[in-house]
């Protein structure tokens, strides 16, 4: 019986709690072993973005999990992207025709924080500080070890992996049956900087929030300075800063992470290319020293399930690049679909995931295409004159 049957999870990151909670909700037993302390005491370890963009089919899944106006009380609302030219112009490109279609700027710590409490209050256990380090499928069991290097072995007979682009679970998966795994790098990587909020601002730059008390530049869309072969974005957070990310490559020519090793060689690349946006970010050169170059990729898996053992959901099964927002988004229609297979059938956990690979990875391949093609798209055609006249004439 559903009520019964126990599920181990790996990973209580955003789509592990989101799944967590839903399961639990369906009458699972659901215990979830997450690498990291638990963030509500530790305060959040972050790694990847500080901010995201939720969009519809992400916000969907939060409806139904009765989650989705926590969040957004918790979002910024944008409307659309301001591009901002190398003159200095800039111009707000609607999503959609009035506020029915918008995206959402969430803080991952504030919204991972928050799937933790709602999981935990439909009843699911959290185990922090306990990082898989292996599995053996054929006894059911998995290793874990605590923060102290300390290894322990549990049963397991159902085990789904939610611990992201590096997933342990699908590194153990593969050793026991290869999955047919490809990681295509994009060769261009990111870095976050930051613009605090209007009031850490010099007063001069006040001016420039257009109304806005708060924030430094419009709050109510995803900013991008497009410049060809790299860019930068900036998304708002609600205390009114901004968190920025240069996207770049990787190595080569200039201008590449490989050309600008020290904060002056940035420095002087930010006054030629973004001069605009190099005054709103006061603190440039602890962010650029202090903040790390994070790698891009694109994951594609043949199988993602060890029969009815093991499943690998969200980046796990399907990391992409961040170019369409996407990838959470994607993670959260993943244990909507996943939750209602298995309360479907609980005791063939088999079927349930042979399904769930046959329903979502279509929609994954779809998405990462998508998430490439919109590189080109932000970093260059959004500022190209004919692109602009599509839009004007409603093509795009
Ligand atoms: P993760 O968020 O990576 O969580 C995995 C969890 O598993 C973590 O808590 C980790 O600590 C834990 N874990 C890892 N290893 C182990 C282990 N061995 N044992 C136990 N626990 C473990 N997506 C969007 O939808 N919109 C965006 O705007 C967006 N912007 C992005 C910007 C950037 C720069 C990047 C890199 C990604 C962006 N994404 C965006 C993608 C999004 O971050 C991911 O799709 C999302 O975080 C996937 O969630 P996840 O829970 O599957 O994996």
């Amino acid at each position: 019986m559903a009520q019964q049957q126990t599920i181990t999870l790996i990973g209580g990151g955003l789509v592990g709690a989101l799944l967590a909670q839903q399961l639990a909700g369906r009458g699972f037993a659901v215990e979830v072993f997450e690498k990291r302390p638990d963030p509500r005491i530790a305060g959040f370890v972050g790694g990847r973005s500080i901010n995201l963009a939720l969009a519809e089919r992400g916000l969907q899944a939060l409806r139904e999990a009765g989650l989705a106006q926590d969040v957004l009380q918790r979002a910024v609302m944008m409307r659309g992207r301001m591009v901002h030219t190398r003159d200095g112009r800039s111009g707000l490109q609607r999503y959609g025709v009035d506020d029915s279609e918008v995206i959402w700027s969430v803080s991952r710590g504030a919204l991972n924080m928050l799937l933790l409490d709602a999981a935990e209050a439909a009843g699911v256990r959290f185990h922090f500080g306990q990082s898989l380090v292996n599995a053996d499928f054929d006894a059911r069991r998995i290793r874990l070890a605590d923060e102290r290097g300390v290894e322990r072995d549990l049963d397991a007979p159902v085990i789904i992996g939610a611990d992201g682009a590096g997933s342990a679970l699908r590194a153990a998966m593969n050793a026991h049956t290869p999955l047919g795994e490809r990681v295509d790098a994009l060769g261009h990587a990111y870095k976050e900087l930051e613009i605090p909020s209007a009031g850490v601002l010099a007063a001069d730059l006040v001016g420039r929030s257009g109304g806005h008390d708060q924030f430094a530049l419009e709050p109510h869309a995803l900013h991008i300075w497009p410049r060809g072969g790299y860019m930068c974005i900036a998304l708002p957070n609600t205390e009114g800063s901004f968190t920025v990310t240069l996207f770049l490559p990787a190595q080569g020519a200039h201008p590449s992470f490989a050309t600008l090793p020290d904060t002056q060689a940035a420095h002087a690349f930010f006054e030629e290319d973004f001069p605009d946006l190099l005054p709103l970010i006061p603190d440039f050169a602890a962010d650029y020293e202090g903040h790390p170059v994070g790698t891009l990729s694109t994951l594609y898996l043949q199988r993602w399930h060890l029969d009815g053992r093991a499943l690998l959901v969200g980046d796990a099964a399907h990391a992409i690049v961040p170019f369409h927002g996407q990838g959470m988004n994607c993670g959260f229609e993943d244990t909507v679909v996943l939750a209602s297979l298995l309360a479907a059938s609980p005791n063939d956990t088999a079927d349930a995931f042979a399904e769930f690979q046959r329903i979502r990875q279509p929609n994954a391949d779809a998405i990462a295409a998508m998430a490439l093609e919109n590189y080109v798209e932000m970093r260059d055609s959004v500022a190209d004159p004919h692109y602009l006249a599509k839009r004007e004439l409603g093509a795009l």
